[in-house]
């Protein structure tokens, strides 16, 4: 229902977490954070509140400066901790957040499960995280991976990836994604108000579009690769 990316010199949890919190009014039944740190990408997730599964996981103590963070409204699989977000994929390469529906998850998830992909929970999201991983060990490039990615979902979305080496990407089909520029980092959230209190300078990518940020920046493709420019905005802090 609810996603958010932070990439930045600050703590990330913290950031996501209080994030997830301030845009509750959503509604949601299950909440999580991804975040990488040494290398790895550490999940901690559940269903209830943001505070409550906060209380007994502790999403906020996890470390690291680079993290992912949902809260969901279950449409494919029931209520469940472990269909709870984010979704890491089955070697654990990337872990994903993601809103909306994909259509084509069935017929998506077979091909995988044949290729030695193993599936960990009942939602149709799940398929992100291992097809940008199939995608993603066939040509060991992010972009390339995303853009093999979004070509074969079907139905919308916004998602935000977590990959081991410390890089976000983030896509959008019918779905709503923005990016926040701040002076302590990155922000992308499916609402302004999961980092206003950070920054008020937005960038709105398209529909169609994925975004990648590193240690490098931040870099926008539409869903052909090209790279695309966009302004960065004011949003007007009426909130
Ligand atoms: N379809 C996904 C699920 O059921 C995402 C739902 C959402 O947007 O929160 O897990």
């Amino acid at each position: 229902c609810s996603i958010i990316g932070y990439l930045g010199i600050s703590s990330a949890a913290p950031i996501i977490v209080k994030g997830l919190k301030r845009m509750e009014y959503r509604g949601y039944d299950s909440v999580g954070v991804a975040t990488f740190s040494e290398h790895q990408i550490n999940v901690r997730k559940g269903v209830g509140k943001v505070l409550e599964v906060n209380k007994a996981v502790k999403l906020d103590e996890l470390s690291g400066t680079i993290g992912i963070g949902h809260t969901r409204w279950a449409t494919h699989g029931m209520v469940t901790d472990a269909n709870a977000h984010p979704h890491p994929s089955s070697s654990g390469e990337v872990a994903i957040v993601h809103n909306g529906i994909i259509e084509n998850h069935e017929e998506l998830k077979k091909m995988l499960q044949e290729r030695g992909y193993a599936f960990k929970s009942q939602t149709d999201s799940e398929v992100i995280a291992n097809l940008l991983q199939y995608n993603y060990d066939k040509t060991k490039e992010i972009k390339r991976s995303v853009v093999d990615t979004v070509s074969e979902l079907k139905g919308n979305y916004a998602f935000v990836a977590v990959f081991q080496d410390g890089t976000l990407a983030a896509a959008r089909l019918h779905e709503p994604l923005i990016i926040g520029v701040g002076k302590e980092g990155y922000f992308i959230s499916s609402d302004v108000l999961g980092f206003v209190e950070y920054t008020d300078e937005v960038i709105y990518p398209d529909n169609k579009e994925f975004v990648i940020i590193d240690k490098d920046g931040l870099k926008i493709f539409d869903f052909d690769a090209k790279p695309v420019q966009h302004q960065i905005t004011k949003v007007s802090k009426e909130f």
